[in-house]
């Protein structure tokens, strides 16, 4: 999609401190961290909310959270622990509207969340 920040990154039309990327998934820094480690991983396909999510992205999905849980036991948070979530729509608190699962670690994090 043209118009989506996300896709831009994808494209290389705006720079992001990436972290990793494949055919599939990229997860790069978040320019706002709300933790030591808050990383953003995304499908390269665009996808506006969970709510848009098919049978056929199952596996890209999967990836995303593999991908999480290897990127929080490099960056020394397996044994600790961290999070990882996905908003959707206004309630959730989506802000970019191309699906991404937020990976915040290296603090105690609170629940129930705000
Ligand atoms: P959400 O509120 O769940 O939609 O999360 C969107 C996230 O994208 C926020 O944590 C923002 O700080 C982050 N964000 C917005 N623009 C950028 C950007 N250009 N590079 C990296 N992260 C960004
Ligand atoms: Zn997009």
């Amino acid at each position: 999609m043209t118009d989506c920040l996300f896709c831009k990154i994808v494209n290389g039309d705006i720079p992001a401190d990436i972290v990793y990327q494949d055919d599939d998934v990229l997860a790069f820094r978040d320019i706002s961290p709300q933790a030591p480690t808050h990383m953003l991983l995304i499908p390269k396909r665009h996808i506006s909310t969970p709510n848009d999510l098919t049978e056929a992205d199952v596996v890209t999905l999967g990836k995303l959270h593999l991908k999480a849980s290897e990127l929080a036991k490099e960056a020394g948070h397996g044994e600790q622990g961290y999070r990882t979530v996905m908003n959707c729509n206004s309630d959730g608190g989506q802000t970019v509207f191309h699906i991404h699962m937020h990976l915040l670690g290296g603090r105690a994090l609170s629940w129930p969340p705000g």
